[in-house]
């Protein structure tokens, strides 16, 4: 009888440690933003963001070790808006070496909501991995009564422990929403629902710990990625003008006398500007300055045969101009040619 109940007892501990063992590794890199805010009080609109250490934010989350074999990596604390190539490289840097190493199985990136898609979108297109990575953060400090980052964290590690998650290019998880790094958005500066897909919608939902999807990105993106960035330790130079009523040239020609290796043009309607803007890019473009149409529409996109006709200058389809920032950038890091860089507008 004792024989019996110590057998069982035995076969009981080396099932949960089997049970720990099979859990998946799960990474946080955690680079700051609200969900690392603090708040004098508990309902006010005013706070600190990027001040909490990631290890106070897995500590108020229990539940999270239930779902994952948990580390915490301070990256940085910082608010997005002040987010530098530098960080990027670092993020690709650690993201590389841990699933090559074979350390995790999913990789968790804590963020400011401000350029949480831009950071998302430059790991969707450098990352040649399966595993998933996954961003959160979220709108409300983590002292705020109701604050959102709790379960936007729960949420995200279970997203990157999933055994459904791999694959699907980097992810975006808010609200109980999981956004594509492709196509998702800030819709709403101080709202909880504040993320969206304009254009495609949610690649799905979480709910109880777990992933329901409902379709996929079918652009280009980590494990099928052309662009190659290891050793890299600066990135082109690329910026955004912005088109609207009379709008003069002097800032597209200060960013050419500045040197810069490509301009986003944030047009108006469908990727239109004026002729002010249209004599700067024929200038700009004889210089080697290469510049892609997008535009300040959040929906419907910019077609090659738009008003603006002109093949030389790439167009970016449903891209924001946010993102085709960074895939201009990632092009001119292997080509200068207008229509190699259409061909990578038209597969990324
Ligand atoms: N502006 C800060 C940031 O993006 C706070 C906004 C947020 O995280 O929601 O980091």
């Amino acid at each position: 009888m004792k024989r019996s109940i110590f057998l069982s007892l035995f076969l009981l501990t080396a099932l949960s440690l089997a049970a720990q063992q099979t859990k998946p590794r799960v990474i946080i890199l955690a680079t700051g933003g609200t969900i690392a805010g603090s708040a004098a009080g508990s309902t006010q609109a005013s706070y600190t963001p990027g001040v909490i250490s990631i290890d106070n934010i897995i500590a108020t989350v229990p539940d999270l070790k239930s779902v994952a074999d948990l580390k915490g990596i301070q990256i940085c604390n910082i608010s997005s808006q002040n987010m530098e190539p530098a960080i990027w490289l670092r993020l690709f840097n650690v993201i590389d070496s841990l699933f090559s190493n074979n350390l995790c199985d999913g990789v968790v990136i804590t963020h400011g909501t401000d350029t949480m898609e831009e950071t998302a979108y430059f790991l969707n297109l450098t990352v040649k991995h399966r595993r998933p990575v996954v961003l959160t953060g979220s709108m409300r400090p983590s002292t705020s009564l109701s604050a959102d980052g709790p379960f936007n964290l729960f949420n995200a590690v279970s997203l990157a422990a999933s055994p459904q998650a791999g694959g699907r290019g980097v992810m975006v998880t808010m609200n109980d929403y999981i956004f594509s790094a492709d196509d998702v958005t800030k819709l709403n500066t101080v709202n909880t629902m504040a993320f969206g897909s304009p254009n495609l919608g949610p690649l799905g939902y979480m709910r109880d710990g777990k992933p329901t999807f409902y379709r996929e990105s079918l652009s280009k993106h980590t494990f099928n990625s052309e662009f190659d960035i290891k050793g890299l330790n600066s990135l082109p130079e690329v910026e955004i003008i912005l088109s609207y009523a009379f709008a003069s040239n002097i800032a597209l020609k200060a960013l050419i006398d500045a040197g810069v290796k490509g301009v986003v043009i944030a047009g108006v309607g469908h990727g239109n500007y004026n002729r002010d803007i249209a004599g700067e890019l024929e200038w700009g473009y004889a210089r080697g300055v290469r510049f892609v149409r997008s535009t300040r529409i959040v929906t419907g996109g910019v077609d090659m045969a738009a008003e603006e006709f002109d093949s030389k200058y790439p167009v970016s389809f449903l891209k924001s101009p946010q993102k085709a920032r960074i895939l201009l950038m990632l092009a001119l890091t292997k080509t200068n040619r207008s229509g190699e860089i259409q061909r990578i507008f038209e597969e990324y």
